[in-house]
């Protein structure tokens, strides 16, 4: 039987609850459900990495979606295998034989994702036997994306014989719409028919998400803020992305890079918006990062606002929905049980598994 686990990008329980989606209401019945933390930053590619490991982040090494190289003065995307430190889950069944599948949108995280797998495309990028079946897929900035995607799956669940699969979508739409939109309602609408037809097919599905998602009203500059008290520091945006016009590098979390780190923590600990500036050993040590890849502080923003720059003053007005904070770190993790698996999990014997995130540190 075909194992499907699926990360629904970005979506939360405020999104689940506010759309109309009978098939997945009915796997959190009948299936088990429970509520996930994930990694801190909570950004897309370190919660990948964390999904597709189980492990932390000082582990497998990836540590936001960039992290900045001191010696080159440059930052660095991390979207690619070899900044990945330990093989993943699809890595270690394909050496064993299973095959495997990773399906993504974004082309940056099917790289990221993807070493050892059997097979693996994404919205960007698809296979040409895909386009052949399916058309050629719709701009990644679309609901449409999405959709195709699973569509894919689908198609894939019905043609081939896959004992694994990984297939995230993309949090572009929760980027743009709150939970109670029209938009959004039909967007989790198309998606829950999809799922039903792919359930349809006899696959055990998991569901999950790599963060949720907050509105945001206000963007703190932290280096123009410390720049008036004469500190100069290079701020890498943990949210940072090369896709970037949904969010505009704007995120409830940042790394700090500067020389006098224990005065520029005391004005930032004191600054209205920020939650908390960690140092680095403080930060590793609590959200289990690896040292090298974040900066000399490590700053996590109040639920409603953002930590990027701006051009003229510390702070700004912003409208945008966003994560990165601690206040996006709750996931629903939804698996379906056939008769089997629900007499594995009434043993017990997978709860330490579903719940292996959730003792994330906090
Ligand atoms: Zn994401």
């Amino acid at each position: 039987m075909t194992v499907v686990a699926l990360c629904l990008d970005g979506v939360d329980w405020n999104y689940l609850k506010a759309a109309d989606t009978p098939f997945i209401d009915a796997l959190i019945r009948e299936g088990v459900s429970t509520t996930a933390k994930v990694m801190i930053p909570s950004v897309t590619n370190i919660n990948h990495a964390s999904i597709l490991t189980a492990s932390y982040p000082e582990r497998h090494g990836i540590s936001g979606n960039t992290y900045y190289d001191r010696v080159r003065g440059l930052d660095i995307y991390m979207d690619d295998a070899v900044f990945l430190r330990c093989p993943t889950l699809l890595e270690e069944a394909s050496r064993r034989g299973l095959r495997t599948l990773l399906l993504t949108v974004k082309d940056k995280l099917r790289r990221l994702l993807s070493r050892g797998v059997t097979h693996s495309y994404s919205v960007e990028k698809p296979s040409d036997e895909m386009v052949k079946a399916l058309g050629r897929p719709p701009s990644i900035y679309t609901a449409e994306a999405d959709l195709w995607l699973l569509r894919a799956l689908r198609w894939e669940v019905e043609h081939h014989r896959w004992d694994l699969i990984y297939a995230s979508t993309t949090d572009y739409m929760l980027h743009k719409h709150g939970p109670g939109d029209d938009e959004m309602r039909d967007y989790l609408s198309a998606i829950d028919e999809e799922l039903e037809a792919i359930y349809g097919l006899g696959v055990i599905l998991g569901l999950t998400a790599d963060h949720g998602m907050r509105a945001k009203r206000v963007n703190l500059d932290p280096v123009r803020l410390l720049a008036e008290h004469g500190i100069e520091a290079h701020l890498t945006a943990a949210i940072r992305d090369e896709h970037y016009i949904h969010h505009m590098n704007l995120g409830g979390s940042a790394y700090l890079y500067l020389e006098d780190v224990e005065e520029a923590r005391r004005i930032l600990s004191e600054a209205e918006g920020i939650e908390l500036a960690l140092t680095r050993d403080e930060a590793a040590e609590r959200f289990r990062l690896p040292r090298d890849r974040i900066g000399d502080l490590m700053l996590l923003a109040e639920e409603d606002y953002t930590l990027g720059l701006n051009p003229s003053s510390p702070y700004r007005d912003v409208e945008l929905r966003s994560h990165g904070s601690l206040h996006e770190a709750d996931v629903p993790l939804i698996l379906s049980l056939d008769r089997q698996l629900r007499g594995v999990v009434e043993n017990r014997l997978l709860l330490p598994l579903l719940g292996f995130r959730a003792d994330a540190p906090r």
